[in-house]
């Protein structure tokens, strides 16, 4: 069975205005220093680095303070996120998804947001019917094994029970857990790159910034 894989932020939302701000303001309430955010998109997507907290933290270390212990840093972080996430907007909608569905695609999720974070954007944009398997960041438990580590895609293809799949992601992390996941299990996931938000050059199956494409490639590899 074939199955469709997504990813969240930068792909279904962008965040720009909420988890890149969120990393600026988490920087400089530890440092006093303000960063652009293009230099903090830059330094979080050249190096891969998946998980915001941890941009937050490396960025603390890069202009040579004292890192929080990491507690401190999510709290700190999620309180910023709180009052930025409502700013958050779709990239890609029901009406997406819902084609996908009714065409019985085999849908699923990898992301490396908490479950809180993706709850309340899933429950905010009434998401949750379109997916068959759903794995966040808490469902990976330990921090080790978080994508770009391809266990969580190991997890979503088992739940799918699927025996090929495609991820659509938007950056370097993603496709290394999918080249990673390949490099195991043989080559049974496709990236797929939709560079709506970021244009970074990746080695990808199918690359576009745009909607419909993305759909017809997608409906066309599943058939
Ligand atoms: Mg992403």
């Amino acid at each position: 069975m074939r199955a469709v894989i997504f990813d969240v932020d930068g792909v279904i939302v962008d965040v720009r205005d909420s988890y890149h701000h969120a990393i600026k303001k988490t920087v400089e309430h530890f440092t006093g220093i303000s960063l652009p955010l293009e230099e903090i998109r830059e330094f979080k997507f050249s190096r891969g680095i998946n998980n915001d907290w941890d941009v937050s933290l490396e960025l603390i270390k890069k202009l040579g303070k004292e890192p929080p212990p990491y507690g401190e840093l999510v709290d700190v972080f999620e309180s910023f996120y709180d009052e930025l996430k409502d700013r958050e907007k779709l990239i890609l909608g029901r009406d997406f998804f819902k084609e996908l569905k009714d065409r019985g695609v085999l849908l699923g999720i990898v992301t490396g947001r908490p479950k809180r974070d993706l709850s309340y954007l899933f429950e905010r944009f009434s998401l949750w019917e379109f997916f068959d398997a759903v794995v966040d960041d808490d469902d990976v438990g330990d921090i080790s094994l978080r994508k770009p580590h391809p266990y969580p895609l190991e997890m979503c293809m088992g739940k799918l029970s699927a025996g090929e799949a495609l991820y659509v992601g938007d950056n370097r992390a993603d496709w290394r857990m999918v080249r990673d996941y390949n490099r195991m299990h043989g080559e049974r996931v496709g990236f797929v790159h939709f560079k709506k938000v970021s244009d970074e050059e990746l080695p990808a199956i199918f690359a576009t910034d745009d909607e419909g494409e993305l759909l017809r490639f997608l409906i066309d590899w599943v058939r």
